[in-house]
């Protein structure tokens, strides 16, 4: 029956083709319109011996009376056996046509439905073949892209995603699910939803899932996991959810880490987000680098995991994708907002929430510096064109940049509108997609406020204001009363195009600090005036870096990424052992050089000057500390020293044959560019550092123990600052 009906589809395709074309903009729908609810109820066998799987789908559709085909997608390795239309003795050979879809490793198949069918249609699915598409080692010096696979069967894992198509996905379409899956003995399966049956027959486990919310996909994997679960309870509403660790033997004894700390976050987002959308929540380990949130549950690789990755912007982000994104869906085509909003609660409003300033303020210091340096102006776009990050641009723009708009949005509307809003829309949207228009809709209903302006400002439009400080004076008046008070002026100056926010402004007084915020026109030009007991000495710009602007790179601090993200970049040995773990570093740079036109130089300390413009990246060893201590001497001043057995950062001593550091400095009279210096007393010290060198790039210097960090801190970049002119003595 298989090879009649393909060679039936074979003389269809042509004439499909046409009808296809033709069809468009007319009746035929195209995005299944017509299709209202879609129901899978699958059986599975898994052989990762032979990268295969055979399935059958048995798909429940509830489709208008019109609809006259159904279209999906599946991987073009699946082999279609039949489809039947209807269930039991009642049921009939379906007619479908099989197209390729163009630059992609999917085909479309369209399913004709007979010419009077009532609103349900079961489809009956068999369909066999491999996946295997092995996950390729991500292409960035830092940067996990986590879809290097498209879908994986293999002894080392499986990994069944929306993208692997590796079933019928009527398209378009959000479904409902029931899944058994079979598998040899030792594997355990873990899917999407609840599972509800476990059985072990002639070697091959059996297990049942069933996901009873609307979905946009159903993700499978396995491995032969060792697995730890404990039930969680909300302490405010009594629900109920199993948390669950499935982790390769290596890592096993650290499931309880990971139970603890998702404890630890789902108590603290269902009160900010509601109940919690799933019945359970997983941490899964990968067989390839992932950081993955799927609906219940998340896919971490094995280093992560070792590497205790339970941190807000690893763990916790993953947590918050359960709401957002996994429960409120982006809608398609749409634009992403679902990355800026998750790194805004996990990344950081974590910090705010356990109270930690110094924290908050370190994430808010990491979004602006992460757009200024990897966002040049001229290849600047709207965080509402951003749809997935291909890069640390996209990153700077879709995560970073969108999740400070809603930092901005809470800063303008306050916080209890902010928080009943988000709830709101989480609830409202719930297995619904949504975009940014959503967005605006319920958070303008919740305050009260026309947001439009806001949304325009901030989403649809590329860049950030250009804000400097252009004149601050400051004279002594006599209030009604008789009593003295200071009125403070203070110009403010846009270049660029001018924005409308609210900015706050430090002022240093005789005997006292302030901080006022002040609104800010759309003009290039805005005088402020205030008043004030005393008399005015200094004016900061947004101390705290609470408003979203451009930079200048002088003004931010000295990080490893300035040497990364400067165009003129030279990297100085000051080594001599070939074998050191400083020359890997030295290549991986040359392997990932982007082009040839913006080549990294290499040459040896030794013998050179300081190129004349551009960052500097210095590799040594203690052979070569006393060298490199004098050519740093001019950018970092005493904030940094080396000799053969230790080092001196920011006043403090480090010595001994197991310590390293890497710090940047501005360097003098290269405004912009900056002296990067990684230094290890001994081989064994700077090895570990060496091969995670590029994870370390936004802090102003790290000091490394046995290749683990022992502290980190920043040296501010220049600030924005104005000594006030006191203008009137009398
Ligand atoms: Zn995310």
């Amino acid at each position: 029956m298989c090879i009649r009906k393909r060679v039936f589809c074979q003389h269809l395709l042509g004439l499909f083709l046409v009808i296809l074309l033709t069809a468009e903009g007319h009746s035929f729908p195209l995005q299944n319109e017509d299709v209202i609810s879609v129901h899978h109820n699958m059986s599975v066998t898994l052989t990762p011996a032979t990268h295969e799987l055979a399935a059958t789908d048995q798909i429940d559709l509830e489709v208008s009376a019109r609809v006259k085909s159904v279209r999906f997608t599946l991987a073009q390795t699946l082999q279609v056996e039949s489809i039947l239309l209807g269930e039991g003795s009642a049921s009939q050979v379906a007619s479908f046509t099989t197209v390729r879809i163009p630059n992609s490793s999917a085909q479309r198949i369209v399913v004709m439905l007979p010419e009077e069918h009532g609103r349900k249609v079961t489809l009956a699915w068999v369909y066999r073949g491999p996946i295997n598409d092995p996950p390729k080692e991500p292409r960035h010096l830092r940067f996990v892209t986590p879809s290097e696979t498209a879908g994986h069967i293999g002894l080392e894992g499986v990994y069944l995603s929306s993208e692997s198509q590796w079933y019928p996905d009527a398209e378009g379409s959000f479904s409902t699910y029931r899944v058994t899956t079979h598998i040899p003995e030792g594997w355990t399966v873990v899917g999407s939803g609840q599972k509800v049956a476990e059985n072990l027959t002639a070697g091959i486990v059996s297990s049942t899932w069933i996901v009873q919310e609307r979905s946009e996909a159903f993700t499978l994997v396995a491995n032969k996991f060792v697995t730890k679960s404990r039930e969680w309870k909300a302490s405010t509403t009594g629900q109920r959810v199993e948390i669950q660790t499935h982790f390769l033997s290596d890592n096993a004894d650290l499931g309880d880490e990971y139970l603890d700390a998702t404890a630890q976050y789902l108590d603290a987002y269902v009160q900010i987000l509601g109940d919690y959308p799933f019945e359970k929540f997983a941490v899964v380990e990968n067989f390839f680098a992932s950081g993955l949130g799927m609906p219940s549950f998340t896919l971490l690789g094995s280093g992560s995991i070792k590497r205790h990755y339970t941190q807000p912007y690893a763990l916790g982000h993953e947590i918050v994708h359960s709401w957002i994104g996994n429960s409120v869906f982006n809608r398609d085509g749409h634009g992403n907002w679902v990355e800026g909003l998750t790194t805004y609660l996990a990344n950081y409003y974590w910090h705010e929430l356990v109270q930690d300033d110094r924290q908050a303020l370190e994430q808010r210091r990491m979004m602006l510096q992460g757009y200024n340096l990897y966002v040049r102006p001229e290849d600047d776009y709207a965080v509402s064109q951003f749809f997935r990050k291909h890069d640390e641009k996209d990153n700077a723009i879709g995560y970073q940049k969108a999740a400070f708009v809603f930092h901005l949005l809470r800063r303008e509307i306050g916080d209890e509108p902010f928080w009943r809003g988000l709830k709101t829309f989480v609830s409202q949207y719930r297995n619904q997609p949504a975009d940014w228009e959503s967005i605006e809709k319920v958070f303008s209903r919740e305050s009260g406020q026309n947001l439009r302006w806001f949304f325009e400002q901030w989403v649809e439009q590329p860049g950030a204001p250009t804000v400097s400080l252009g004149d601050a004076s400051a004279r002594r008046v006599r209030e009604d009363g008789g009593q003295e008070i200071w009125q403070l002026t203070i110009r403010i100056q846009q270049s660029e195009k001018p924005y409308r926010f609210a900015m706050p402004i430090r002022v240093v007084m005789e005997d006292t600090i302030e901080v006022r915020s002040v609104m800010l026109n759309p003009s290039r030009v805005n005088i402020v005036e205030l008043v004030l007991p005393t008399a005015p000495l200094w004016v900061e710009l947004d101390p705290e870096m609470m408003m979203f602007r451009r930079l200048a790179r002088r003004q931010l601090p000295a990080v490893l990424n300035s040497y990364v993200t400067d165009s003129s970049k030279t990297v100085m040995r000051a080594f001599s052992d070939p074998a050191s773990p400083l020359e890997q570093i030295v290549s991986r740079i040359e392997a990932y050089e982007p082009t040839d036109s913006q080549r990294t130089k290499v040459v040896a300390l030794e013998g050179h000057a300081l190129p004349r413009e551009g960052s500097v990246l210095i590799l040594a060893d203690a052979d070569q500390g006393a060298a490199v201590h004098s050519v740093v001497l001019e950018s970092c001043g005493d904030r940094a020293a080396l000799k053969d057995t230790g080092f001196r950062i920011d006043g403090q001593s480090y010595e001994g044959p197991t310590m390293a550091v890497l710090f940047s400095c501005h360097r003098a009279n290269i405004p912009g560019s900056v002296m990067t210096v990684l230094y290890g007393v001994t081989s064994d010290a700077v090895a570990k550092v060496a091969r995670l060198l590029f994870y370390y790039g936004w802090h102003s210097y790290v000091i490394f123990q046995d290749g683990a960090v022992k502290k980190r801190e920043i040296w501010p970049g220049q600030e924005d600052t104005m000594e006030v002119r006191i203008d009137d003595l009398s």
